[in-house]
């Protein structure tokens, strides 16, 4: 690949293309799709001052070089198109067709998300990412060529979004490139990264390496010969290289604490042979000949990491006293190492038809990829979703076995209930206890890299809600919630059915005289519910009441309350507008409060409570106020056509400074916000607690003003107020 921006000409990227696409009509299209884009982009310039047409020459160049078909290519040279409104998109789908054009929409979404700047674009965009990922993950790739020339290029870019866009890279695209295994473009775009984020280091690591090079040169270079000469010696054929350290490698090792000076491995080397019983040979032949350095020596060819990855790695004391860490692996193992999932968009073996190809070896190969399609079915918003990736995904990783020695990959700090949630939720459900290396360990045990995880289930046995506390991936804690929530339903019922029994008896109502065919039909008609189960599931959880649900069939009122409540429940079932706000089902003229104490907006989750003589107050259901009342609630629904806005109150604590009511208050510039007040309740040495009162449309506008509001320097945090 190449290294550095290139004014490149399309021979460049035709020469690369025609190693392995031999179709003429493609070569033909691939050449349309530039002479298109030139067109296109005649005279726009890049930052750089180049014409613009060498950004899609070197998207193009790079997506060549991984191998990529023709319809990836041809969307490389076309991905920047429709950023211009100008450009029509059905002219693009008349000369390219649509498969060509729904990989230019996905980059166009993408990049517009991310363009956006606000911190709900910023999720959208992410989401979108990896979405797109169990979509086309063609969009995938050419997204990372896309970034990485622009990466290649970020000099040109003002200093501030440098940094903002080495941090994205870091985020999500580096960690993507890694669980892809495409470590070719993964390491160029971390280098990138670290001289932008942090440039003194950069260039610091650069200069020692610089420095100390010459000397590492001839020590590579010893080293080399004589184990070439020992592999002759066997007759093994086979190609040595040096190999550089990448600095961002150095860097994460210095971050861990390590002097320059003790990172033994920066002379290294790597050896490809033909088959994988050689890689064995040649460890062999060189640990008899160096000594190897204990604890060092990984074998990824039996137990290939879950991104592919498959090579031998050992470190050994090898000539002039010096230790190399040496790679050892088959030419298809590397294939595999540097492109990863592109590696499987193979023209040789598929023909044309390698996205099929390639989509498969994802969902095959890539447990990543099966975890992201589980979270999507899980995670409903953009931010739980985004948020359970990061956390799950995109951190740094260990690697555990399972006692058949299927690798699992799990992030940093997961104990043996993230293990069993990741095999399977049957077997979380059902752990009584976890064997770690032949040693039985507590659940709270935090698993280390190569551990040996063996899982001990009992089919009667059930998770413990503690378990959410110790759980530390995403993955696992949702599995458990969902667990109780299926087993709270069961106990709903139960205690729902009692309800109704004891109601009964007060009534002195045997149950086949109640529920006539005819009574139960009215009665769930009444309550909305499908059948008696969901009736009794919805009054053990306390949404209504046995009296409430009873009374729509069979009157038993005396207190003027409950006079009330028969009113509510006996006229005619249909969503009745009070205040235009706020839907009271079965009642339409019932005075409307909205409840001080919680402050509820449209989007909020609503209960109604009956008061004495002043109507029906809407309070939010986690309302603290609604804790320990059942009798007087009644449901209460937003109406869809909410147009005013509402007021509510949030705390935020904050640091001293002089700017951080002016940055709150800049933060509602886009309108959907009104302040009313702000009053600094408490000032403490270091910080403020603030009451800002806002008027605000619904609760998603609220979720992004508080976001926006977390995001600012100063605030610590923010949260809604409940008086
Ligand atoms: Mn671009």
């Amino acid at each position: 690949m190449t290294k550095l921006n290139q004014n490149l000409c399309f021979e460049d990227v035709q020469n690369v293309v025609k190693t392995y696409i031999i179709q003429d009509e493609e070569l033909k299209l691939i050449e349309k799709a530039y002479l298109y884009a030139l067109e296109k982009h005649r005279g726009e310039k890049r930052l750089t001052g180049d014409d613009y047409i060498n950004h899609p020459l070197n998207v193009a160049h790079i997506l060549a070089s991984m191998n990529a078909d023709y319809e990836t290519i041809c969307a490389g040279f076309l991905h920047d198109i429709l950023e211009n409104p100008d450009n029509s998109r059905e002219e693009l789908v008349e000369q390219f067709g649509e498969e060509i054009v729904a990989l230019v929409d996905g980059i166009t979404t993408i990049n517009r998300l991310s363009f956006n700047g606000d911190s709900d674009s910023k999720l959208a965009s992410q989401r979108k990412i990896l979405v797109g990922l169990t979509e086309d993950v063609r969009v995938i790739f050419i997204k990372l060529a896309d970034r990485l020339h622009n990466m290649r290029t970020l000099w040109a870019t003002p200093s501030a979004s440098q940094k903002e866009k080495a941090k994205e890279t870091l985020d999500i695209l580096v960690p993507i490139a890694a669980r892809l295994g495409m470590n070719q473009i993964k390491s160029e775009l971390e280098d990138l990264c670290l001289r932008y984020s942090k440039p003194d280091v950069y260039f610091s690591i650069v200069e020692r390496l610089n420095e100390t090079k010459l000397e590492r040169d001839q020590s590579v270079e010893k080293m080399i010969d004589e184990v070439h000469h020992i592999l002759e010696e066997h007759g093994i054929k086979h190609k040595i290289k040096g190999r550089s350290k990448s600095i961002y490698s150095i860097y994460k090792k210095m971050d861990k604490g390590k002097r320059f000076n003790d990172i033994y491995d920066l002379s290294a080397m790597r050896i490809f042979v033909d088959t994988e019983s050689e890689c064995y040979l040649v460890l062999g032949l060189i640990h008899a000949r160096f000594k190897p350095m204990p604890k060092r020596f990984k074998d990824y060819v039996a137990n290939p990491k879950p991104n592919m990855y498959q090579s031998l790695h050992t470190t050994v004391f090898g000539v002039d006293d010096k230790l190399f860490e040496i790679q050892i692996r088959t030419y298809e193992m590397d294939r595999i190492a540097e492109n990863g999932i592109a590696s499987h968009w193979s023209y040789k073996e598929h023909g044309s038809n390698v996205k099929a190809n390639i989509q498969n070896a994802m969902e095959q190969k890539l447990q990543f990829f099966k975890t992201i399609m589980d979270l999507r079915k899980e995670e409903s918003s953009d931010e739980a979703f985004v948020d359970s990736v990061k956390s799950d995904l995109l951190k740094e990783s260990i690697y555990v076995f399972t006692p058949k020695g299927d690798a699992i990959e799990l992030p940093n700090g997961s104990t043996p209930i993230d293990f069993a949630y990741r095999v399977h939720s049957k077997v979380g459900d059902s752990m009584v206890g976890a064997i770690v290396n032949n040693q039985i360990v507590s659940l709270d045990y935090v698993l280390k890299d190569g551990d040996i995880v063996n899982i001990k289930t009992n089919k009667s046995a059930i998770p413990s809600k503690e378990w959410m506390n110790i759980a530390y991936t995403q993955q696992a804690k949702n599995k458990i919630k969902s667990f109780f929530n299926k087993a709270d339903k069961e106990e709903y019922l139960k205690k729902g059915e009692e309800e109704v029994k004891a109601e009964l008896r007060k009534r002195k109502t045997s149950f086949h005289e109640f529920f006539t065919p005819e009574n139960t039909e009215k009665l769930l008609a009444e309550t909305k519910c499908a059948n008696l189960d969901e009736l009794y599931i919805s009054i053990g959880n306390g949404k209504t009441t046995a009296t409430l649900a009873l009374n729509t069939v069979q009157n038993n009122n005396d207190t003027k309350e409950e006079l009330i409540l028969k009113k509510v429940t006996e006229r005619e079932v249909k969503p009745v507008q009070i205040k235009d706000d706020i839907l009271v089902e079965g009642i339409d003229s019932l005075k409307v409060n909205i409840a001080n104490c919680c402050q509820p907006i449209p989007g909020d989750p609503v209960v109604g409570y009956i008061t004495k003589g002043n109507g029906v107050s809407v309070h939010r259901i986690t309302c603290p106020n609604m804790e320990n009342v059942d009798e007087r609630v009644i449901a209460v629904h937003w109406n869809d056509t909410v147009s005013k806005k509402y007021h509510t109150s949030l705390l935020i604590e904050a640091e001293n400074s002089k700017n951080v009511l002016l940055d709150v208050i800049s933060k509602t510039s886009s309108g959907d916000i009104i302040v009313d007040s702000i009053n600094t309740l408490k000032r403490t040495g270091d910080t403020s607690l603030i009451e800002v009162t806002i008027r605000v449309p619904n609760l998603e506008k609220l979720r992004k003003f508080m976001n926006d509001l977390e995001s600012l320097k100063h605030i610590i945090s923010v949260e809604r107020l409940i008086k």
